[in-house]
């Protein structure tokens, strides 16, 4: 009989939830609303109810290897406990792996959601031939994950590849974690939206750029990516930076790994066309590795998916 796995991925807004069989096929995906403001229990709530109506669906034809999850939050992981979320409103605490547990009357594996992107990439996506690679989720933050001999990396805590809280820019602009000049305030899709705030006010922003917050209240980083197709120049600039950073962060990430794979996922990739240039010739200028031997930069394969896969894969292995 052929085994399959649920795979689940809670972010600040969506819950994905994934039946996906051990060659990688999805059999299904339920995608809903988390609805995070209702608080830990009632989320819980939804995720045991679909877990359970995937596995009545599939657990007849197919043989249920596992459950796993990836959230976005820092863990204990060996207490199955959230340390600290952001994205989840009163999550600080919650013993979410007991939770479940409780909820569907079996064992559950639990990650960071950073973890099984990076995890899912390389099962079934960008990373698959590669067994070194450094995932970067680009969206409203920077999610990462770290996969090295094929395995997730977490470091002594849990807390490995926050990616996006790596210095680019020792001075420069202030990050949510409350440091300065991380890659997260400068290639996010929220930085890209900040960084155009920030050239209005001080008076350097396109005349493009002034009508587009004028004509619009909800200015979005794909409503800037517009305009830097149309050659304006202050998005060119903000796309061009996003670039330069990344290209600065897997530099670093380069010479201290010697990894060969790099992939990048989330919101803020349908840009890629804007700031790839600038990220390659960042990577070449600062890592004489790179020159000596290029690595490969990938777009995510898996999209939106990376994370139901990457939890699902968690059962089989
Ligand atoms: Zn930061």
């Amino acid at each position: 009989m052929t085994k399959f796995a649920i795979g689940v991925d809670l972010g600040g807004t969506n819950l994905k939830l994934g039946a996906i069989d051990e060659k990688g096929t999805l059999l299904e995906k339920i995608e809903i609303n988390a609805e995070t403001q209702d608080g830990p229990s009632e989320v819980i709530k939804k995720i045991c109810a679909n877990i359970s109506k995937l596995n009545e669906r599939w657990g007849q034809t197919y043989k249920l290897s596992g459950i796993g999850a990836g959230i976005a939050g820092i863990m204990k992981l060996e207490e199955g406990r959230v340390i600290t979320a952001p994205n989840l409103p009163g999550w600080e605490g919650f013993p979410v792996r007991s939770r479940i547990e409780e909820g569907i009357g079996r064992t559950f594996k639990l990650e960071n959601d950073g973890n099984v992107a990076a995890l899912g990439e390389k099962w079934m996506g960008a990373g698959r031939n590669s067994q070194h690679l450094a995932f970067m989720t680009l969206g409203t933050g920077i999610g990462g994950g770290l996969i090295l001999d094929g395995q997730i990396w977490h470091g002594i805590s849990g807390m490995a590849a926050e990616l996006g809280h790596i210095t680019v820019y020792p001075e420069g602009n202030l990050c949510n974690c409350g440091n300065y000049g991380c890659l997260e305030a400068y290639a996010s899709a929220t930085a890209i939206v900040r960084g155009a705030r920030h050239l209005i006010k001080t008076k350097q922003a396109s005349l493009k750029m002034k009508e587009l917050f004028v004509s619009s209240k909800e200015v979005e980083a794909k409503d800037i990516y517009r305009l830097a197709k149309l050659g304006d120049s202050s998005s060119v600039e903000l796309f061009s930076r996003m670039g330069t950073s990344l290209g600065i962060a897997i530099a670093g990430l380069i010479h201290i790994f010697d990894i060969d794979t790099f992939v990048l996922g989330g919101g803020a990739i349908p840009s890629w066309d804007v700031f790839e240039d600038s990220m390659f010739l960042e990577v070449e200028t600062r890592s004489f590795v790179q020159r000596a031997d290029p690595r490969n930069i990938y777009k995510s394969q898996l999209g939106s998916n990376a994370g139901i896969y990457g939890a699902a894969r968690l059962s089989f292995l």
